[in-house]
């Protein structure tokens, strides 16, 4: 079983066991880059429980990620955002202005503008990522051909601020790592060709060294659940079918 909470913590402790340390995309635009780093990146599109849960993984393991949160109303809970902060993490704008404002430039930095005091209500936000929603018309990112976000105290966006023939880009868009024919927008020009068949598997080139000495991971929280829960669902539904079986069996018999 792929995509389980238990498989991300395996992983984060691999990753420490090989001498890696742990940014947030922050830290790693302001601070030194020597030695082997991985940053954590999470867009909360969905389920924002999800991000909480995660967050919570890592923060018991003394690491801090960066919580990127699209500010609609299923994924904007304050609850939730002001708990993950207190554990320590990045929370920033997972931006989709053009897209709410349906392609006005001027209400779109407007949008962006007091959004980000929603943030900043919570952490000091300097970076903001895009949301990239391939079923979108807008490209969130085309804002920045008529403004900067360094006129609103921004110092970066994973998109245009990141050498990525350096760093290894690797996503769970499409649930699938690195899948470039699922993901539409969620792309980059990656130095590296390094094919991931599965977590277990990125958990073992991670073990084996075969990993770069910069890497960012951008998780989708929502993707990752706990198998409890999912074997639970699963019982539930075996059941049910069991039962429909049985009255199509008794209506033939
Ligand atoms: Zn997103």
């Amino acid at each position: 079983m792929d995509y389980t909470l238990a498989t991300y913590k395996e992983l984060l402790i691999t990753i420490r066991a090989q001498g890696y340390i742990f940014q947030t995309f922050e830290d790693f635009i302001t601070g030194e880059r020597s030695g082997k780093t991985v940053i954590l990146r999470h867009d909360v599109d969905r389920i924002p429980i999800n991000a909480l849960k995660m967050a919570r993984i890592e923060s018991e393991q003394g690491i801090s990620a960066s919580y990127f949160f699209r500010v609609v109303r299923h994924v904007w809970n304050e609850d939730i955002i002001r708990k993950v902060a207190g554990l320590g993490h990045e929370i920033a704008y997972h931006y989709e202005d053009l897209t709410i404002t349906k392609g006005d430039y001027q209400q779109a930095i407007d949008h962006f503008e007091r959004q980000l005091h929603r943030f900043r209500r919570f952490y000091p936000s300097k970076t903001i990522c895009m949301h990239g929603s391939p079923m979108a018309k807008w490209d969130n990112r085309k804002l920045w051909e008529r403004y900067n976000y360094r006129d609103y105290g921004i110092i970066a966006e994973p998109y245009f601020d990141v050498d990525y023939s350096r760093v290894f880009y690797i996503t769970d868009t499409g649930r699938a790592w690195n899948n470039s024919g699922i993901s539409v927008r969620d792309k980059v020009n990656s130095g590296f060709d390094i094919p991931i068949e599965s977590t277990s598997h990125l958990i073992r080139l991670f073990h084996d060294k075969q990993m770069p000495g910069q890497v960012m991971i951008n998780t989708h929280p929502h993707r990752w659940f706990d198998p409890g829960l999912m074997w639970c669902r699963e019982l539930v539904f075996q059941n049910l079918k069991n039962v429909v079986k049985s009255i199509i069996v008794k209506a033939n018999g």
